[in-house]
């Protein structure tokens, strides 16, 4: 029931963090990945999942630009012949007073988590639609996308990530008719390049990371994957328009 073997996965920001991660734990269950990031080359690490066996390529595209988007995606099922899921995981954060988020931090914020989101699960379904044979799609949210994280400062992310829920509810509801499901996962603090920006940018972060759940500590990217196999496989078919929190116990 939790196979995704054969299964190929589009996952983007799949060069690193935690799109990385869900692409090797993927490609360890015998997936073949698709990874689209912004990134010139991948890194060493990306060698990882050729060493899994199954086919795996690194696409490089900006998940905001349609036209660049739709040809990677266009290229993708060329290149695998089809795409059966699809992790929407490329995503930025500004942490900045609100008083002080300028247009730009607003924009680029919107325009990467939930119009780069938008374009990439839209673009994706069109071919599993195409294709007849479904598809599942989990997009990422946070425990950010549930309630304020005061005394953190990031009001543009907060919003984007409830419009990724409300995404996610929305968009499942329409592509149930085409055997897509469509879920969401809301990562707590994991160390990831993102959160360790945060925390070299103000070092009072890491111990309120830390005491801000029930395990007393961050979490690491390995530690989503389970749920996101779940939702990947055919584990979860009567799962749709739902979002699970994978934060050792933040809420
Ligand atoms: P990260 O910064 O480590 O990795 C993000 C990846 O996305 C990078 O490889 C980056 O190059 C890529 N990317 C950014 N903009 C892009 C664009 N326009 N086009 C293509 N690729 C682009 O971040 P992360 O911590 O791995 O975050 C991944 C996702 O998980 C994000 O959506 C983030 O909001 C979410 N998340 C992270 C945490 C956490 O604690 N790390 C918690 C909750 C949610």
């Amino acid at each position: 029931k939790f196979l995704v073997k054969d299964k190929v996965v589009v996952v983007t920001g799949g060069a690193r963090g935690l799109g990385f991660s869900f692409a090797l734990g993927l490609a360890q269950a015998g997936a073949n990945i698709a990874a689209i990031d912004l990134d010139v080359a991948p890194g060493p690490h990306f060698e990882r999942l050729s060493q899994c066996g199954g086919k795996h390529r690194y696409y490089r595209a900006d998940v905001t630009n349609y036209e660049v988007l739709k040809a990677t995606i266009d290229s993708i099922a060329r290149d695998f012949g089809s795409i059966d899921g699809c992790i929407p995981a490329a995503g930025i954060i500004r942490d900045r007073p609100f008083l002080q988020h300028t247009p730009e931090d607003l924009i680029d914020t919107m325009n990467v988590n939930v119009i780069g989101v938008f374009l990439t699960v839209q673009l994706c379904a069109a071919k599993m639609s195409a294709q007849g044979t479904g598809g599942s799609v989990v997009c990422i949210s946070s425990t950010a996308g549930h309630r304020s994280l005061f005394p953190q400062t990031i009001s543009a992310y907060t919003a984007s990530k409830y419009a990724v829920r409300g995404l996610v509810k929305q968009i499942a509801s329409e592509l149930a008719q085409h055997k897509i499901r469509v879920n969401s996962i809301s990562p707590g603090v994991i160390k990831t390049d993102m959160l360790e920006s945060v925390m070299q940018a103000n070092p009072t972060r890491r111990k309120l990371f830390e005491s801000s759940n029930a395990m007393q500590r961050l979490g690491n990217s390995e530690e989503l994957v389970g749920m996101v196999l779940c939702l990947m496989s055919d584990a979860s078919t009567f799962t749709t328009g739902q979002d699970f929190l994978v934060d050792g116990g933040q809420i």
